[in-house]
């Protein structure tokens, strides 16, 4: 079946106690046991929960993994990816990943004994010199966030083979519908499902999605969703389920949308600069048009000054000012002052994000008010 099909019926069959054709909360922390060791393949609801089971399920089917894990935020999804790790492993990470990845890489997780080197995976040549002996995963983030910055996945799922290591994609940004990284030859998939999964900024959550023939990685996964815990809880799963019957929709209009954004972005004079993989200017243009079906609603743009940025957020009416994407709704955000406000001025400007930088998240609303907003507020 198509995609959007799949989005719609995989892990969603009516409910078989009742015919209810949407997925049940099951708001429950056990169940009932007919008795010794007889049950109906649910035990307690850390290990499995129906709802959660549905989520999972599906979105295996989105990514064609061999199964997928809920968890309780993009991040704990994260962690738990690397807790197949032991101490003295060493993994090569995309140098403008996401902010917080690199929190709990450097804050965290080193202390446990895991080592980190960033480099530009979008240069393989790059990535393979930063490879060791114990090198043991490489993670890609593509696009970067907010620079938009591309990595070549089958490129890196060469390297990651050839050298024996695995390869860890997030893709959140493009979400199944426009990228699919396990196809490509990457071995884990990551979602932040806050993001386009959920799609109605109403929750927080995250997943991760094993590639088939990987089974014994999912199987070590499955044993670290339980055993640390941080799962996805019922209510929040069934808000990603009802997110993601529309994704297929909401991603064609949020392209769409994106599209003619970056368009009229790049022709206006108040403007300096406009990344979008989208746009021929993209450096990586032509890899965007190979590894993804669409270009996504991010975009990132320079204006001529910081005072013209300040001046700017506090016209706009319908877009509003915050962190998080991938919603129905515009969202603007400045990454030097909020989420790339952690690191130093000069790790900023060795990332390329100046204070003249803007972020934005390009809902679903009729394209005309998203442009006749910011033409407002800029000039
Ligand atoms: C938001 C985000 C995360 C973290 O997800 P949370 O759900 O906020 O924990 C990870 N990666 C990317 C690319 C993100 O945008």
């Amino acid at each position: 079946m198509g995609f959007a099909t799949d989005a719609i019926h995989i892990g969603q069959e009516p409910d078989p106690a009742t015919g209810a054709i949407v997925t049940p909360i099951y708001q429950t922390s056990t169940f009932v046991q007919e008795g010794l060791g007889r049950h109906k393949g649910y035990e307690y609801a850390r290990s499995r929960n129906p709802t959660r089971d549905a989520l999972e399920r599906n979105l295996a089917a989105l990514e064609g993994g061999a199964g997928a894990l809920a968890f309780a935020s993009g991040m704990a999804a994260i962690n738990a990816a690397l807790s197949v790790f032991s101490r003295g492993d060493h993994v090569v990470c995309t140098r403008g990943a996401y902010g917080g990845t690199l929190r709990l890489f450097n804050s965290v997780l080193t202390r446990f004994g895991l080592e980190f080197t960033y480099a530009d995976t979008g240069c393989l040549a790059e990535a393979e010199k930063a490879l060791r002996p114990d090198s043991r995963l490489l993670y890609v983030e593509t696009p970067t966030n907010p620079l938009m910055a591309l990595s070549d996945l089958r490129a890196a799922a060469d390297l990651a083979r050839s050298r024996g290591l695995l390869l860890a994609v997030d893709n959140t940004f493009m979400s199944p519908y426009f990228q699919r990284p396990l196809a490509l030859g990457a071995d884990i998939v990551i979602h932040s499902t806050t993001k386009y999964l959920n799609g109605h900024s109403d929750g927080i959550g995250g997943a991760v999605v094993v590639a088939a023939g990987r089974e014994d990685l999912l199987r070590r996964l499955k044993f670290i969703q339980n055993a640390a815990g941080a799962i996805l809880g019922p209510m929040d799963s069934w808000l990603v389920l009802r997110g993601v019957k529309t994704l297929a929709v909401r991603m064609r209009q949020h392209n769409q949308n994106a599209m003619a954004v970056a368009a009229w972005l790049s022709s206006n004079a108040h403007v300096a600069r406009v990344y979008y993989p989208g746009l021929p200017s993209h450096p990586r243009h032509e890899l965007a048009r190979r590894q993804m079906s669409g270009f996504g609603g991010m975009i990132a743009f320079e204006l001529h000054s910081f005072e013209a940025v300040g001046a700017m957020l506090g016209r706009l009416r319908l877009c509003s000012l915050g962190e998080s994407l991938g919603g129905v709704e515009t969202l603007v955000s400045h990454p030097a002052t909020m989420s790339h406000v952690s690191l130093t001025p000069e790790e900023r400007a060795a990332l390329g994000i100046s204070d003249r930088l803007l972020r934005i998240s390009v809902g679903i609303e009729d394209v005309e008010d998203i442009i006749g907003d910011l033409d407002q507020a800029l000039s």
